[in-house]
């Protein structure tokens, strides 16, 4: 009944609502990375955007005013990954706050001593856990050409959001049960072997941050997966396997 209800709501949204076409085309053209999308990908991708424009809201923080083409660029990114998949993932918050730049987060958390800390860390990105996305706009710009940057600050924080869903951003967001022993067996050894390498001191393709933590490596990989799948797949096969299976894209097969 509520899926009938959303779809519903989501329909007639997209008949009152829509995306100019320059705009659409210039925010694409600011992420070349999502070139190799077909265009039957693209026009469900837009729908996407539309909604999720219509849902969230992109607001300047810190004097920093969003501009519609800079809204669509963040909107477009964030609904790559849930391409095929429910906008429920994205239910548990009304915004994207958008920064000048480096942002201090502030915030303090009390560690099982009892002691409390503050992050005074200067952040370029941030997902809060039941939250919104935090986001420096400066480097949402720099990482908009994957080839350029090899690195896209907004798919990592939207999939942190996504891996938060069911709890702590651990690497294993919610998915169907048939799924989670595949996933798991696939990240842990993709990880420990990560690990090792980046520990040994090898100059890895994937981005070393990815060694962090099991979190910090489904958000980095996830990026991979998305802006230059073959890498992924050539580097650990599993994973894009696995991961292909929980965002129900192949975006290898598009690439050739
Ligand atoms: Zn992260």
């Amino acid at each position: 009944m509520f899926d009938a209800l959303r779809r519903w709501r989501e329909q007639r949204v997209l008949r009152a609502s829509s995306l100019p076409d320059a705009l659409w085309r210039e925010a694409l053209d600011a992420l070349p990375f999502l070139a190799i999308h077909t265009e039957a990908e693209l026009a469900r991708l837009r729908d996407k955007v539309v909604l999720f424009l219509n849902g969230k809201g992109i607001v300047g923080a810190g004097g920093h005013e969003v501009t519609p083409l800079e809204r669509t660029i963040i909107a477009l990114q964030a609904c790559v990954l849930i391409l095929e998949l429910d906008f429920t993932l994205y239910d548990d918050f009304e915004n994207v706050i958008v920064y000048p730049g480096e942002f201090v987060p502030g915030w303090e958390w009390e560690d099982e001593a009892g002691v409390v800390h503050r992050n005074d860390d200067a952040l370029a990105g941030e997902a809060m856990p039941g939250g919104p996305v935090v986001l420096s706009w400066p480097d949402v710009a720099a990482s908009a050409d994957w080839d350029a940057a090899q690195m896209n600050l907004v798919i990592h924080e939207f999939a942190h959001k996504i891996d938060m869903v069911d709890g702590d951003a651990n690497g294993c967001p919610p998915m169907p049960e048939g799924l989670r022993g595949e996933w798991q067996r696939a990240l842990h050894v993709a990880y420990e072997d990560f690990v090792a390498r980046v520990d040994a001191g090898e100059d890895t393709a994937i981005d070393p941050y990815a060694a962090e933590a099991a979190g910090e490596f489904f958000a980095v990989l996830s990026e991979v997966f998305f802006a230059e799948p073959a890498l992924l797949l050539d580097e650990y096969p599993d994973v894009y396997r696995a991961f292909a299976r929980f965002y129900r894209q192949d975006p290898a097969a598009r690439a050739f």
